[in-house]
């Protein structure tokens, strides 16, 4: 049986634990990352030069992971606005759609009314994205395919209801249940930890998330959000 409240207890003394380590290692990695650069800048060395940028790549990775659990870890200084959520999710699509049309992905937007949430802006561009990047990095490049996003009505609950479909690879029910525990990716450059930030972030804002998933047949992301009546 999941505890989520235990869950998410045991995630944020971790957080905060790596928070702080997480500012100590990221000066030397600087430091480091400087002195590859020069080096590399001024050698002769062939084997230097073939490796000083799989060396700066594996450090960027590592600053990548640090900087995605220090958002995680940052305790609660959000800043609490009301957000157009039509215009989120407009300057979420704007900000990946070069990296859709890279990987052969269109991305479709669909939107019906208007939804204001109250949340932190950032945090919830964060959640979007990171559920449009899942969705394009999951379809097949030769192929192409998209990411079809939907905005409904709110209920009578006062949700409003975003759906993100995507063609890709999809998931099994084992990858499933795996998806959101902190370093669970099947990719080769992949963090694991944008759902279990996703997750993290959608609890603080009162919603819900729900993924749906068939091998090759791809996946549906939905999130629900508590909206606000802004006057
Ligand atoms: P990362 O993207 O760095 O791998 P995530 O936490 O965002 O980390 O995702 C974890 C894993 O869940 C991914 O590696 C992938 O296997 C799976 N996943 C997430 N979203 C999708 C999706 N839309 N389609 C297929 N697999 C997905
Ligand atoms: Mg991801």
């Amino acid at each position: 049986q999941f505890d989520e409240t235990l869950y998410l207890d045991k995630l944020s003394t971790v957080s905060q634990m790596a928070a702080a380590f997480a500012h100590e290692i990221r000066n030397p990695i600087t430091t480091v990352r400087g002195f590859i650069q020069f080096i590399n800048s001024d050698t002769k060395d062939e084997n230097l030069k073939q490796f000083a940028p799989l060396i700066l790549d594996e450090l960027d990775r590592t600053n990548k992971i640090i900087t995605n659990y220090l958002t995680v870890a940052r305790p609660t200084n959000f800043t609490l606005s009301y957000i157009d959520v039509n215009k989120a999710l407009q300057d979420s699509v704007e900000l990946l759609r070069p990296f859709g049309s890279y990987r052969n992905v269109s991305i479709d937007l669909n939107l019906e009314g208007e939804h204001y949430i109250y949340s932190d802006e950032q945090h919830l561009k964060q959640v979007l994205m990171n559920i449009i990047k899942n969705g394009i990095e999951a379809v097949d490049e030769e192929q192409g395919g998209y990411v079809k996003i939907v905005k409904k009505p709110a209920d009578e609950r006062g949700q409003v209801e975003i759906i993100f479909v995507d063609n890709g690879i999809g998931m099994s029910e084992e990858q499933l249940e795996k998806l959101g525990l902190p370093y669970y990716t099947t990719k080769t450059k992949g963090t694991g930890l944008g759902s279990m930030i996703t997750n993290r972030l959608i609890h603080e804002m009162k919603g819900k998330i729900h993924y749906e998933s068939k091998v090759h047949n791809g996946t549906s992301v939905t999130v629900k959000l508590p909206i606000v009546i802004k006057n």
